[in-house]
């Protein structure tokens, strides 16, 4: 019988890489929901409406409806790649840049329950596998199985910065640590849907566990 997976946790604790494997092993759907707030945070990057200095959240929020957000499933890859508005911007969304405004992109209400409200129709069947920050507790507070995936802030800043560095993005570790440290801060402290462990979830740290040992574990969860 197919299932619902919910994966949340902080960032850069590999829960896409998790998630995606699992989904592979198990012949289900894969959903990246960090991708539609990044392609969102993209999209306020192009029209101007947020930079380092200053966000024009009005305008965002007024534009909404002009955001059409769509995963297609690249079959050379072996995963689905992020659409805004019929433009793969499957690269765009993981620069420096996009992750260092996506967490302020977030924050606000009615973003989140545009693509909360989408997340939920993509759910309606089960097989499926998403990983976000509230999956376990908004989108999805029924899943049979929740996993919460941690490791330190020094291993993850670690793994994203050898990550940046193989795409030849040109930054430097503190600017990872940073990051990673911002996103924690505004993800657990916002009002809308803060980053919390759902309560039935179970916690994975993998600050000292290899992929396998990790896949290995959740799997056993499934089975169960
Ligand atoms: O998962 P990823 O790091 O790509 O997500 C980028 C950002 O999007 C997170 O730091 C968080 O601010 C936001 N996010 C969220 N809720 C989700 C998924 C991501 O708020 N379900």
């Amino acid at each position: 019988k197919k299932i619902t997976i919910a994966i949340d946790g902080f960032s850069s604790t590999g829960k896409s890489t998790l998630a995606k494997q699992l989904a592979n092993h198990l012949g289900y759907v894969y959903v990246d929901t960090g991708a539609m707030y990044r392609a969102v945070a993209f999209f306020a990057m192009q029209r101007g409406y947020i930079s380092a200095a200053f966000f024009n959240k009005e305008s965002l929020i007024n534009s909404l409806s002009f955001i059409k957000l769509e995963f297609k499933f690249n079959a050379s890859l072996g995963f689905a790649e992020m659409y805004l508005n019929d433009v793969n911007v499957e690269t765009e969304i993981r620069t420096i840049e996009v992750s260092s405004f996506v967490s302020k992109v977030a924050e606000i209400s009615e973003v989140r329950a545009k693509l909360v409200e989408q997340q939920k129709q993509m759910g309606a069947n089960k097989g499926i596998v998403m990983d976000g920050r509230d999956i376990g507790t908004v989108v999805f507070p029924d899943a049979e199985l929740k996993v919460f995936m941690n490791a330190s802030a020094s291993t993850r800043a670690e793994r994203r910065f050898i990550e940046l560095q193989e795409k030849g993005d040109q930054v430097t570790y503190d600017e990872v640590l940073k990051n990673v440290q911002e996103r924690d801060y505004i993800d657990t402290h916002r009002e809308d849907s803060p980053l919390v462990m759902a309560e039935d979830a179970v916690e994975i740290d993998n600050s000292h566990l290899s992929r396998e040992e990790q896949f290995d574990a959740v799997l056993s969860l499934v089975n169960e």
